[in-house]
Parts: C-alpha cells; structure tokens; sequence
C-alpha cells in the first residue's frame, strides 16, 4: 500500500489549490492528487461562469474573494511570465427594487468596511452611467468600480496544475470507492482502480460529489449537486463598459468576448438535487424566463439570438449556501473544502491557503475560516450568504 501524508480527493480548482496552497507554505510531507476524470468534463470549475465579485453579504466571503484578486494582480509573480487567464475587470451591478434596497445598503456597508470598491446609484445615475440600460422598476443598484469581472477558468486552472507538476504532487487518475476510518480517524482510500492509498489526512475537495464522499468516510455532508442552466447569445450591439448585471429577478448576463452568456432563471420552488448524470440544459428557461427580462432590462436585446447553451452542477450546501472548510471536530485527520454553493471558483486559490494553514501550522494565519467549521452544520446552525448568484 502506498503512503501519502496527504491524500486530496478532487483534482479540480479546490483541490488544485490546497497542494499548492501546501507547497506555498512550506510542507514537505507527500500529496496524493487523486482525480478520476483529468478532463473535467464535468466539474463545476470548467462549466463555470468564471466571474469574481466583492459583493457578498459577510465579510468572510469578501476577504476570500480579495485573496484571489491579489492573486490576479500578481499572477506573472507567481506563476511566470506567460500566466493569462483573460481577467475583465468591468463590475458586477446588482440591481434592487424598492423592497431590496435595505438588504443592498445593509451589503454594501459591510462590502465597504472590508475596503471593496462599490458605489450605490439610483436609477438616473445607473441609465446615466449605462447608456443601454432600462432603469424600470429599478429603484438603487450596487456597482463595483474595480475588483470584480470575469476570466478564463479553463487557464486559471490549468496554471495551478502545471505550477504542482513540478512541486513533487502525485497525480493519481482514479475515483475514490471506499475510505477506511477506524473510530475517529481515517486511514486509507480506496480506488477504483483496486489499489488503496493510506493516508495521514484526507481533503474532500470534491465538489459536487463531495456529500457522496463524505458519506464514505460516515460523515454527513449537506452539499448536493444542483443544476444550473447557462446561455450563450448573439446581439447586434456590443456594450464594452457592460458589468455582470445582477437584475431583482435573480438573472444575470454578461458578455464574453464577441457574445453574451446568461442564466440565474432556475425557479426556486423546483429547485431539487439534480441526476448527477444530468448535463442536458434546459431551453425552455431561455425562451420563457430569461429572454423577456434581457428585453425589459436592455432594450437592445429584445432581438437576441440563443446560439448555444451549457449545464453544469453547483456544489450547493442546503444548510445556508456557504463553503464548509476545515477539520472534522472528532474525525480531525478528514478535512473539508466544500459546499461553495456558485462562488467556490474565485475563492480556490484563498481556501487552499487556508486549509494549507491548518495543516502546516494548526491555525489560520491569513484568513480566519472558523465561521465556516463543520461545526455549524453538526448544530444545524446556519451562516447564511444572501448575495447568491
Ligand atoms: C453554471 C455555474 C456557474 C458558476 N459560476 C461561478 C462564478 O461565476 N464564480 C465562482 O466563483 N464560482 C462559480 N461557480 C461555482 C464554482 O464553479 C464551484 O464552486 C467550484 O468550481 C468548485 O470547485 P471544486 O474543485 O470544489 O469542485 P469541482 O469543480 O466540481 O471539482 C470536483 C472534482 O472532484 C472530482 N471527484 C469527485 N468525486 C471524486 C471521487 N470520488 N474520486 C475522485 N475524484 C472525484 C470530480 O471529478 C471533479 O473534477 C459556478 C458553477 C456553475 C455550475
């Protein structure tokens, strides 16, 4: 039986992020990067919509975000001089009724405590500002001038993996089928392909299957798949200056290169643990939800076009919709990354140092994780994120 010190389960952003995030602080011990498709076909990472924002409602979720946009703004450093993900810096502008602008103003001050770069506008500033943009039914809408927009998440992922092929990380193709515990620790993973690894820690950096695999281990886990439609369209007009609009109804569009991509119309009501193996986007959304919102919104996109369109699965805790890091309380060796619930792209880079931390020094140094320990969920006791796109 091979030994890891570390054994991560997921070789996507997350768990990409917590070997280097391990090499950066120093460790020396031995990683098992343990991945069964390396082609990501799949993972919430490559069917992202690569955005990356301040504007959330707790200021944890703020100083996670701003860890990966220092990151951005030293990538070269970091990562060498041909290190490009295609960042576009151009905001996020979340839009309010009159019934959401207390809960914008409440975010905002606490965006603003933590230093983030946004501005409230009313609806005249807003159609001022944004010469495409209908203002109806608007009533305030929260920009962010510098710090927030979009990038490539297939080259951001693939710079983390290419950094770890020369920091001694094995990479090991295979999915996990079994982990070994024995009272409160675990011992080994099982693979797929019959051999088992045994372990000093293991990291759940699965993703959307990470409930699955903290059952494994016969922990429980409220993080499921969820699915979550995107379309991409053609619009005579380009608008350069075109943040992430956020409208009230939950939709969101942006563009992306030469076209626009949208989504956010999944009802609510409906809203369940998808087929794992569900890929298949649901167009009828377009039509009837999206398309007369995009019209209203901007009027110039009342003749739009859907040309393509993608599924792809959130790795969503039911709890309250935020990341579970850190060390079970009693299995200590079995450590979570999980439960990003659609921001756990631009918060990799930051939860691979913290959980390196843990490891490495028994303590968060540069960004205190406490309020997202398993605890919370063991006591039912919700940290809620409201600022979920
Ligand atoms: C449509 C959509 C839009 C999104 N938009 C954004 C956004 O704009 N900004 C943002 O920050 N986030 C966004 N997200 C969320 C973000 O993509 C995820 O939070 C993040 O990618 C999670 O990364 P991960 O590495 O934990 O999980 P994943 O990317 O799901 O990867 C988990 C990996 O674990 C592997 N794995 C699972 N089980 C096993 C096993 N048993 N054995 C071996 N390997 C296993 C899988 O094959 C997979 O590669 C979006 C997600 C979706 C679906």
């Amino acid at each position: 039986m091979t030994h890891y010190d570390i054994v991560i389960i997921g070789g996507a952003i997350v768990g990409s992020s917590v070997a280097w995030g391990l090499r950066e602080a120093g460790f020396t011990g031995s990683i098992a990067l343990v991945e069964r498709d390396p082609q990501f076909a799949h993972a919430a990472t490559t069917l992202s919509c690569a955005s990356i924002r301040q504007q959330f409602s707790i200021p944890e979720n703020i100083r996670l975000s701003q860890f990966t946009l220092g990151l951005f703004r030293r990538l070269k450093d970091e990562f060498g001089d041909d290190a490009d993900i295609a960042f576009r810096e151009n905001g996020y502008l979340i839009l309010a009724g009159p019934d959401g602008v207390p809960v914008l103003r409440q975010n905002h001050q606490v965006q603003s405590a933590e230093g983030a770069d946004i501005v409230i506008e009313d609806a005249a500033a807003l159609e001022k500002r944004f010469a495409w943009l209908s203002a109806e039914g608007i009533a305030a809408g929260a920009f962010g001038r510098s710090g927030e927009g979009w990038f490539d998440s297939h080259a951001y992922l693939q710079l983390f993996r290419r950094a770890l092929r020369t920091r001694d990380v094995s990479f090991v193709t295979a999915g996990v089928t079994a982990i070994a515990r024995q009272g409160n620790k675990v011992s080994a993973v099982t693979l797929d392909t019959g051999e088992t690894l045994s372990a000093g820690t293991v990291v759940n950096a699965a993703g959307t299957s990470a409930g699955q695999v903290a059952a494994l281990a016969g922990i429980a886990l409220p993080v499921e798949p969820r699915k979550r439609n995107v379309f991409v369209f053609e619009a005579k007009d380009r608008f350069a200056d075109m943040p992430l609009l956020v409208d009230p109804s939950g939709i969101y569009v942006r563009p992306e290169g030469s076209v626009y991509i949208t989504g956010g119309a999944e009802p609510y009501d409906t809203d369940t643990t998808a087929d794992p193996d569900d890929f298949e986007p649901d167009w009828s959304l377009f039509e009837e939800t999206i398309w007369p919102v995009l019209a209203t919104r901007i009027p110039a996109f009342e003749a739009i076009k859907a040309t393509r369109a993608w599924a792809g699965h959130y790795d969503y805790n039911t709890l309250d919709q935020n990341a579970v890091i850190g060390r079970h309380p009693e299995v200590e060796n079995f450590i979570f990354a999980n439960g990003f619930s659609g921001h756990g792209l631009q918060q990799a880079p930051a939860v691979g140092r913290a959980v390196a931390e843990l490891i490495v020094h028994g303590e968060y140094r540069t960004i205190d994780c406490s309020v997202f320990g398993y605890e919370r969920i063991a006591e039912g006791r919700p940290y809620r994120e409201l600022n979920v796109i």
